[in-house]
């Protein structure tokens, strides 16, 4: 993913909206890229610090908030993935189970015939 498009996904990213793929994209770009990251940490604040001006939190932590979201996003992309294994895994069990059902009937038609 270039700078542009990932500066482009900040807003989204906060807001939430960014689909998994995208998003897993997106932090491994805001993983490597100190610029980005940095782009995402200024977003962040604005908008956590709007998000919690009624609430007057004076010791809150932007760090320590803005890695538990990343983290959450993290986990969110490695469920993603898991659940495309287990589906990948699944469709080759089935397929496997119906090449073999094939081949023992292949063996019945054989013997049979
Ligand atoms: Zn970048």
């Amino acid at each position: 993913m270039e700078c542009q498009e990932a500066e482009r996904l900040v807003m989204p990213y906060i807001q939430d909206e960014l689909p998994t793929p995208v998003l897993e994209e997106f932090l491994e770009h805001i993983q490597v890229c100190p610029q980005c990251q940095e782009e995402l940490e200024i977003y962040f604040t604005v908008a956590e610090g709007l998000r919690h001006l009624e609430e007057e939190t004076g010791s809150y932590n932007i760090r320590g908030e803005m890695e538990r979201v990343l983290e959450a996003s993290r986990q969110r992309v490695q469920l993603a993935r898991l659940v495309k294994i287990i589906y990948y895994a699944v469709n080759t069990l089935a397929s496997l189970g119906l090449f073999v059902t094939f081949l023992l009937q292949l063996r019945i038609w054989h013997t049979g015939g």
